[in-house]
């Protein structure tokens, strides 16, 4: 599943292909992704004027036309890749834009579990969700972070997933920041120490940051921005490292669950 530095990766390839082009023709070939186009869809995209970037809220990818917003959430398996026009269509390609260059931009989803929707604002639409701070920006910062900690009863690693406290820290990227901090992932977030708390949201910033640019560095063919997610792994300290040595202490990692999901920690570096 693409994780937020993955979805980072996938906007940035995404803004050197389509900045400041028109998407002149619309073709859905699926009309059920997860939910259902409307049917003005093509309409209001083709009229929505050019493309003036493509940002990111979380996992989210957020086209901004000139008069609209394109929402899009790549789901398990979501995928954009720019063809040319003598391309033959794929299994899975869902949706097809003709841009104003006269490539064709297709987003492929064998899963079908991600969307697209015209937005009117992006305020008005992540208001509504009541999203914490993005972990790369200023607003996640450790003094609010330790003050919020401080009110919660359950485990630290449930507390840095879950997106109303910071947004789009995935699995691998809690697992792996919580190693670098010393902390066991089921310790209570109200037992984090102020100085633990510090670290922690530092090496939160560091391994999105250092995930985003291994993903960046390495890809070549643009197709490989959404769909191939495994850039990160030799890199890893304990996620996916089961009963491996660990290394910093050579004490074997363990894995639990915690919430339902999969949690890698050493024991002895972690407490
Ligand atoms: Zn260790």
């Amino acid at each position: 599943m693409p994780e937020l530095p993955e979805v980072e990766t996938v906007k940035r390839g995404l803004n050197k292909i389509v900045a400041n082009l028109n998407v002149n023709r619309v073709q859905i070939h699926q009309p059920q992704l997860r939910y259902k186009f409307l049917p003005s869809f093509s309409k209001k995209i083709t009229k929505a004027g050019k493309i003036k970037k493509v940002s990111r809220r979380a996992k989210y990818l957020i086209f901004e036309f000139e008069y609209l917003n394109l929402l899009n959430h790549l789901g398990m398996t979501g995928n954009w890749k720019l063809k040319p026009q003598s391309y033959q269509l794929e299994k899975h390609d869902h949706i097809e834009f003709t841009l104003s260059n006269k490539k064709r931009l297709i987003y492929n989803d064998p899963r079908r579990f991600g969307w697209l929707e015209v937005i009117e604002s992006q305020d008005g639409y992540f208001e509504n969700k009541k999203h914490g701070p993005e972990p790369l920006s200023k607003a996640f910062q450790h003094e609010n972070f330790y003050k919020l900690l401080k009110t919660k009863n359950a485990p630290i690693k449930s507390v840095i997933m879950d997106q109303k406290n910071v947004l789009g820290v995935g699995n691998i990227y809690a697992c792996e920041s919580l190693f670098r901090s010393g902390i066991r992932p089921t310790r209570k977030a109200n037992k984090v120490t102020k100085k633990e708390n510090e670290l922690l949201v530092k090496e939160i910033k560091s391994v999105l940051k250092e995930a985003i640019k291994a993903g960046g560095s390495t890809i070549k063919d643009f197709k490989k921005a959404g769909g191939e997610s495994g850039y990160f792994q030799t890199k890893l300290n304990v996620y996916g490292r089961k009963d491996q040595a660990c290394q910093v202490c050579s004490t074997q990692i363990k894995n639990i669950k915690i919430t339902g999901r999969s949690s890698f920690y050493c024991p002895n570096c972690q407490q």
